[in-house]
């Protein structure tokens, strides 16, 4: 894709010049190809109109783009592994250097302000060049048996060819977290988007292919059958892994799907992240580490802190300050300058949002700010803090995925910490205090894969993001996240 500003284009025609310039085919074995059941729109979600129509595959379809994989998967496994880090590392460069015309493109597709998407686009390319620097270390062991008659090698291997599911709300990092660990283990690819949001993904082939990445080893397959497609390569004997970022429940089927050909499976799941301030915390850093966890991408985030457990002492001046910055943002389109929150994705989840303040209202919760539907076209849904939350609120046990604060309190630190556990799911908790102790006390006894300490955010390249309990199986990113795309084999040698 380029379609770099021109001189003189206007908004509008900018905007159209980006969209216009993704292929809307279906990306399998370095061509792009019709879907055999016809198109698929993507729509705006700030102006409800219709932005593209892209391919809409039918399982036949999937199959061909896994055969593709299959037969690009010998060579790229072969490929020296020096080869297959410079290629990643070039779509880092080309990524980065696009950012201004894929941020639009995002943008425009899931809602999120521009400044949200240009982060994304950083944060989906620093994927590839960490697992461009980890492509050279993939390595094995050699030792001696412990009675001295044979040696033990270790080796690792590509585990094969990967199905990838991504998600609506990081069109792009949901996908090059997948890609570049299994593109440096030497793994070939199917990715299947989510079709609210195909073009970001779209978009990436084009960057690959000029990275280098060899014909078959990603190919994009678009459907408005995820279901029937999925099925039919969960089936398949060739497919060897599945890796799925998404909600809880579609995950949970795919794993029990996963059984018959026993699969390698990696779960990027849902959660419902505490955000605990305790008595002695720095309130301004927890009020701004606040706005991050829960504001980071309007609130869609897997990450986003989905229930504020304030020590009794503070729980009124944290709710307020919090009212303040969350009402002082602007909402509307994200592509305009001067807006902080975008859209939700659909009228479902905006609905949705509204229902879980509703529900709290109800119960006794006061809104501070917010919990209203924004404009007559769009899905737009004030930010909102809600206090005095009682524990049986929808709001602190489902995910919100939306821009509202929900505010509790706790007494004692086994009290927030019990809280904060109490729940299925286990992502991500986020911890605010002054205290050391207290602050690895909390982290060692929080059930996550991730915790957050006197910082709103954790997602980091480097690090190894996952959760446990109902969010999930595996690790992305970090040393591990290569690990999830090698099968360990060992040779036992008699000399
Ligand atoms: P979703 O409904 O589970 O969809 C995710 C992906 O799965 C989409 O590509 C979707 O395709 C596909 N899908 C839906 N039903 C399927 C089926 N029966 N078989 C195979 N694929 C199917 O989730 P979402 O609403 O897009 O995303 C939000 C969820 O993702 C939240 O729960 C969030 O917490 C989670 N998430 C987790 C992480 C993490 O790293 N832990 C990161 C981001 C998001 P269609 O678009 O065609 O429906």
């Amino acid at each position: 894709m380029s379609a770099t500003a021109e001189v003189g284009q206007s908004g509008a025609e900018r905007e159209a010049a980006v969209v216009q310039a993704v292929p809307t085919g279906l990306f399998i074995g370095g061509r792009w190809e019709p879907g055999g059941a016809g198109t698929l729109p993507v729509t705006d979600p700030a102006t409800e109109e219709v932005l593209a129509e892209v391919a809409d595959a039918t399982p036949e379809d999937g199959v061909r783009a896994l055969d593709a994989a299959v037969a690009a998967q010998a060579s790229w496994a072969a490929t020296a592994p020096r080869d297959r880090a410079e290629i990643l590392r070039r779509a880092y460069e080309i990524l980065v250097a696009r950012t201004e015309d894929l941020a639009l493109l995002m943008t425009l597709e899931m809602g999120k302000t521009v400044a949200e998407s240009r982060g994304e686009i950083a944060y989906a390319a620093e994927f590839f060049r960490w697992f461009s620097e980890e492509t050279v270390r993939i390595s094995g062991r050699w030792s001696v048996s412990p009675n001295g008659a044979t040696r033990l090698l270790t080796m690792k291997q590509p585990v094969g060819p990967c199905l990838f599911i991504t998600p609506w709300n990081f069109p792009l990092a949901m996908g090059t977290r997948k890609i570049g660990p299994a593109l440096a283990a030497g793994c070939t690819v199917v990715v299947k988007p989510a079709r609210q949001t195909p073009l970001s993904m779209l978009a990436l082939a084009g960057v690959l292919t000029e990275a280098g990445v060899p014909d078959g080893v990603v190919n994009i397959v678009t459907t408005s059958s995820s279901s029937a497609l999925s099925a039919a390569l969960l089936a398949d004997p060739r497919l060897r892994k599945l890796s799925f970022t998404g909600s809880t429940e579609i995950g949970k089927g795919l794993v029990a799907r996963s059984a018959d050909q026993l699969l390698r499976v990696s779960m990027e799941l849902g959660g419902n992240a505490p955000f605990l301030v305790f008595a002695d915390a720095d309130l301004d850093a927890a009020v701004s580490g606040a706005m991050l966890a829960k504001m980071r991408n309007g609130g869609e985030a897997c990450t986003a802190a989905n229930r504020f457990l304030v020590h009794e002492s503070l729980a009124e001046e944290f709710a307020a300050r919090l009212a303040g910055r969350m009402g002082a943002l602007r909402v509307g389109r994200g592509t305009e300058a001067g807006v902080d929150v975008g859209p939700l994705i659909d009228a479902a989840t905006r609905d949705k949002a509204a229902e879980l303040v509703q529900d709290a209202a109800d119960r006794g919760a006061r809104v501070l700010v917010g919990g209203e539907r924004l404009g007559e076209r769009g899905y737009f849904y004030a930010p909102t803090v809600l206090a005095g939350v009682p524990l049986g609120a929808r709001v602190l046990t489902e995910e919100i995925f939306g821009p509202v604060a929900p505010v509790t309190t706790f007494a004692g630190d086994e009290e927030g910490i019990a809280l904060a556990n109490a729940t299925e799911y286990g992502l991500v908790a986020y911890a605010y205090t002054r205290d050391v102790s207290r602050a690895l006390r909390v982290a060692e006894a929080l059930e996550t894969g991730m915790v957050g300490i006197n910082q709103g955010i954790v997602s980091n390249p480097a690090a190894p993001f996952g959760g446990v309990k109902h969010s999930g199986l595996g690790r992305e990113g970090g040393a591990e996240g290569i690990e999830e795309y090698l099968e360990t084999k060992y040779v036992g040698i008699a000399l």
